[in-house]
């Protein structure tokens, strides 16, 4: 009988692949863990126990096939270990590097819960397909049969780009508008490339259009081209432009010169770490270097913020937060390796002010946390009299992002929103209130994960598909 290759969680301990070490990572962009070698992705991927009801797959929002992967990669059968993995997720080598796995799939794997380490699932899926495109086993698009068909898709992030990549290989004629040079949306502009490199994301890029799907890129719909024109132009149109209003700061001095926003200050590095000219970086403005470095917020932009002032050369990094360690957003993971790269953060701490223009020093209110709110969160209150002066020359503002006003910016008042802001869509369809017009991804849930706007993307492009076969149909009665 052959030998069973699985369940070895009680023997195998959980082993992640290499960390950098923090003084060579502080010193460039580069992804910060190495790949699996071919033996240790098969031994981590062995320590998954098969169980009959896979919480993770139930917690990974693309219902990922999980532990079926897990079994054929630990059996040596990569390239089919590939095939079932990319049959659910449109782009795995980006989830396995971004997703945080420790409030998804990870975080309900049932040998951790019996007190072993989780199954490195991330960590494997990025191996797979990794290897898949390096071994040629990635296959371009190439639909059976064209389509007369067309779908327009504002936004090329990776909300627009799964649905593309579905529509496309179904036939239909794919037109992607975005307003950046470049495509990816956040993947690209947003993260940085300390967790996920600009390269992983072009070649998927690369892909799509070498598969037929057309981009025109510089081109900021409501601006550039009216939403009415594409709407006439295509068969379909689909929303996907994100959230981009950034939450802003009041206090006196908040509008001092040195007081930045977070997504201007990453957009600025990625650029540079494409080799792009960047004029704010060479005069300093969205510069870290040589300066002391206040970032507020403690979500996952304020983490990729302070450890890209790292990178950048700052004097001193810290991070203000008005709640303690246990009560912030950001990934604990990143709050680790921001801390190991020299990162100090000052927990329960608020911004009151700003001193000076340029920006001296921030005004800080220390605070506390109090009863808990509606949402069952302890709100942060003042403590009396408990205030200082936190020095900083660059001060970033990451507390989070709000829809634009689309359907004033559109001129489109039949588009319907929500109170936040966000497009009324439904949740699996992503059908708008204007027939023919769907939306997924961060516009309609708000600030969320690549894996849910994939997901979206994904399920939107079934429906759009569905209503272009129904438009068929009746165009042929
Ligand atoms: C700094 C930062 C770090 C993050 N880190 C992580 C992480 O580690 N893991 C994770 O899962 N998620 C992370 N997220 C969240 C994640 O990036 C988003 O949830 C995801 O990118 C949303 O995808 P999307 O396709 O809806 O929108 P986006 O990625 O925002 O893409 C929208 C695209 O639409 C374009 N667009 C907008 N308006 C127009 C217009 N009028 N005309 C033409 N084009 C337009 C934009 O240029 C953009 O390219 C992070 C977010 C930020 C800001
Ligand atoms: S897509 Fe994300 S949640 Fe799903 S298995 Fe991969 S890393 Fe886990």
């Amino acid at each position: 009988m052959a030998k069973q290759p699985m369940l070895k969680f009680v023997t195998v301990e959980r082993d992640m692949p290499e960390k950098r070490a923090a003084e060579a990572r502080r010193e460039d962009f580069h992804e910060i863990y190495a790949e699996y070698a071919d033996a240790k992705a098969k031994e981590q991927a062995s320590r998954c126990s098969q169980c009959g009801v896979p919480y993770c797959q139930s917690h990974c929002p693309l219902h990922n096939n999980i532990p079926d992967w897990l079994r054929l990669t630990a059996e040596g059968r990569l390239q089919e270990a590939y095939q079932v993995s990319q049959a659910t997720n449109t782009f795995p080598e980006i989830c396995g590097r971004i997703c945080p796995q420790d409030r998804l799939c990870e975080g309900n794997c049932v040998i951790e819960q019996s007190g072993h380490g989780t199954v490195t699932i991330g960590a494997v899926e990025k191996y797979i397909t990794d290897t898949a495109w390096e071994e040629g086993w990635v296959e371009p698009i190439a639909p059976a049969q064209e389509r007369a068909d067309s779908v327009g898709i504002i936004g090329a992030g990776p909300g627009g780009l799964a649905a593309a990549d579905v529509l496309r290989r179904a036939g239909v004629q794919v037109t992607v508008y975005d307003r950046y040079d470049r495509g990816g949306g956040l993947l690209t502009y947003g993260i940085p490339g300390f967790k996920l490199e600009k390269d992983v994301v072009m070649r998927r890029m690369e892909q799509l259009e070498q598969g037929g799907v057309e981009f025109v890129l510089n081109c900021d719909v409501g601006k550039d081209i009216q939403f009415e024109e594409i709407r006439n132009k295509h068969n379909a149109v689909l929303i996907a432009t994100g959230v981009y209003k950034s939450r802003d700061l009041q206090g006196p001095g908040s509008g001092a010169k040195g007081i930045v926003k977070a997504l201007d200050y990453l957009t600025a590095s990625n650029r540079l770490c494409f080799g792009d000219k960047v004029p704010e970086i060479e005069s300093g403005e969205l510069n870290a270097e040589g300066k002391r470095v206040v970032v507020i917020g403690g979500g996952d932009t304020a983490m990729d913020c302070v450890r890209t002032a790292i990178r950048q050369g700052a004097t001193s990094v810290k991070c203000l937060y008005r709640r303690d360690r246990e009560n912030m957003p950001g990934s604990q993971r990143e709050v680790q390796n921001a801390e190991e790269e020299g990162v100090e953060f000052l927990w329960l701490s608020a911004p009151k002010g700003f001193a000076g223009d340029p920006v001296t020093a921030v005004k800080v209110q220390q605070m506390r946390l109090g009863q808990p709110d509606a949402t069952g969160r302890q709100s942060p209150e003042p403590i009396e009299g408990a205030e200082h002066d936190e020095p900083a020359d660059l001060v970033i503002k990451a507390l989070g992002f709000e829809p634009e006003e689309l359907p004033t910016l559109w001129n489109q008042e039949e588009l319907e929103v929500t109170r936040w802001g966000t497009i009324k869509a439904d949740f699996t369809t992503g059908q708008t209130s204007m027939p023919g017009v769907f939306a997924v991804g961060d516009i309609v849930r708000g600030a969320s994960l690549v894996v849910w706007a994939i997901r979206d993307g994904r399920d939107s492009a079934a429906a759009i598909l569905d209503h272009l076969n129904a438009a068929q149909s009746v165009a042929a009665e």
